[in-house]
């Protein structure tokens, strides 16, 4: 993590190598001219996402094209010359997959912004890459449809980001990832070739699954330009609820209770001290005697029935639960977005993403099998303590999947501290992986979790890795140096 004054100086001013130039001037020949930046605060800016990491160059340029045919342009010329090209969405990754390692361009995908057309009947919508999720919901809302993935940057990623780290949500916990909505791809290949990856269909027995090759692939396979995704008919009710447990441990086993049950809760998310009830006149009693706050919903035409069973159980589990309404649970909802309305972001990214946030260095993204949540929960607490660091974690608890945070004090993190939380990161690691679990959920590899990558998928797999990005990418141009 750097501070933002190292930030902008590092990613000012950089002089293109020879190549780099050379590309320049053909793009500057190829594209209109509102298509190519080289302005030193655009380049600073599109240098990190939202993790601050600077990668060892920065890019010497941006490219925004509002066609398809002007993304294959980019990427055909920028393979002749062997430079390298970093797609980025809305630059809200969480692993720094969109941080340029090794100088090039950036190639932005957010003029690629059209929602191509819905189709109610066959419950699907086709869309550009660089359309914000949320705006796929809206656009499914009109026909009593629904766009399951959901995480909570869904006001501010986009479609074609999501795509590209299989981007996970509040829904994982009855309708899955990123992947289970995503029916067909168009991909620029590093040759500037068009690839369509199958037909929209449901189901589709014909060769390789090309489209699931591409999801979570992080920009080093190909250039997403365009998705068809699949729609869902919106739930006829939903029942929203909030259990408040005493201790960690309760919280996390009763989560792991309801996902062996025989119902299937739609949401199921875990916040640790949920401070900011505790002056509320309803729920502020069991805020503050609580350690955990558990936010489930069920839906469907049996969601009522479905949640009772749910709230006898979590009672049991020693909980003190509470049914919401439809504006309670929004404000449930916001809460774990960490505060942040729905809506807000768009406002505040002003078409870019946001600014690097210093909290993130100690933030890890792990996922193991849910019968093992305890364990991971309490090893977490161990080795912060043994680092004398702070320690908080949100949890997608159906998908056993969690955000820890290990925090330092003081806003900038200093050598020390770094030390202490790279050490605490790898420890959980390490735990992580003796539980069956990754080291990313969510997020995806970037940057951030480059140097444990071959640890995680293992020698055969990332042979098998490398092998596909040779016969995809061989130049090498696709979002050189991180994991693949
Ligand atoms: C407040 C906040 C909340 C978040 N909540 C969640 C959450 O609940 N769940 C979750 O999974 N993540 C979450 N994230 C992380 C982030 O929003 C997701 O990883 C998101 O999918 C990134 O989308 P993006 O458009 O910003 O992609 P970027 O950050 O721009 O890029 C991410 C990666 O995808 C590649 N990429 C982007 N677009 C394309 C494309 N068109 N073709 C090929 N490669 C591409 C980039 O090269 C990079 O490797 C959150 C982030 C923030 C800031």
């Amino acid at each position: 993590m750097n501070t933002l004054a190292e930030h902008d100086t590092l990613t000012a001013g950089l002089a293109p190598s020879a190549s780099e130039a050379a590309l320049l001037d053909q793009l500057a020949a190829a594209l209109p001219p509102e298509a190519l930046s080289a302005r030193p605060e655009e380049l600073s800016f599109l240098a990190t996402d939202a993790t601050g990491l600077l990668g060892e160059r920065p890019p010497v340029a941006a490219v925004f094209p509002s066609t398809v045919e002007q993304v294959q342009t980019v990427l055909a010329l920028a393979n002749n010359l062997g430079v390298p090209v970093v797609a980025r969405g809305a630059g809200t990754g969480l692993a720094g997959g969109a941080v340029p390692k090794a100088g090039g361009i950036v190639l932005s995908l957010e003029r690629l912004d059209q929602i191509i057309d819905i189709s109610p009947q066959d419950h699907s919508i086709r869309v550009q890459a660089g359309v914000i999720t949320a705006q796929v919901s809206e656009a499914a809302a009109q026909f009593g449809l629904f766009y399951a993935p959901d995480p909570a940057s869904a006001d501010i990623s986009s479609v074609g980001g999501n795509i590209a780290t299989n981007a996970g949500g509040f829904h994982c916990a009855k309708y899955g990832v990123t992947r289970d909505s995503v029916l067909s791809l168009k991909v620029v290949l590093a040759d500037g070739a068009l690839l369509d990856t199958g037909p929209a269909t449901f189901k589709n027995s014909a060769g390789l699954s090309l489209t699931s090759l591409f999801i979570g692939s992080e920009g080093t396979l190909g250039v997403i330009v365009e998705a068809t995704l699949r729609l869902r008919p919106a739930p006829a009710e939903t029942a929203t609820f909030a259990a408040f447990f005493p201790s960690l441990r309760s919280g996390i086993a009763a989560a792991a209770a309801v996902v062996a049950s025989p119902v299937q809760p739609a949401v199921l998310e875990l916040l640790r001290r949920p401070e900011q009830l505790t002056a509320d006149a309803v729920y502020g009693a069991a805020a503050a005697a609580a350690e955990v706050l558990v936010l489930g919903q069920t839906d469907g035409v049996g969601a009522h029935a479905e949640a009772e069973t749910l709230y006898e159980l979590l009672r049991q589990a020693g909980g003190t639960v509470f049914a919401l309404d439809a504006a309670e649970s929004e404000r449930f909802f916001d809460l774990r977005r960490g505060g942040r309305r729905r809506g807000e972001g768009v406002k505040d990214r002003g078409g870019r993403g946001p600014r690097p946030d210093p909290s993130r260095f100690g933030d890890a993204d792990v996922a193991v099998p849910p019968s093992r949540l305890v364990e991971l929960i309490e090893a977490s607490s161990r080795i912060a303590a043994e680092h004398g660091l702070s320690y908080n974690a949100t949890a997608h608890a159906a998908d056993g999947n969690v955000h820890t945070f290990f925090f330092a004090d003081g806003q900038w993190v200093d050598a020390a501290a770094a030390t202490a939380l790279n050490q605490a990161r790898t420890e959980l690691y390490e735990v992580v992986w003796r539980l069956g679990g990754t080291i990313t959920g969510e997020h995806g590899i970037g940057l951030k979790l480059a140097a444990y990558a071959e640890q995680q998928l293992g020698s055969v797999a990332t042979r098998v890795n490398a092998g596909i990005k040779q016969v995809l990418d061989p130049v090498g141009i696709l979002n050189p140096g991180k994991w693949i």
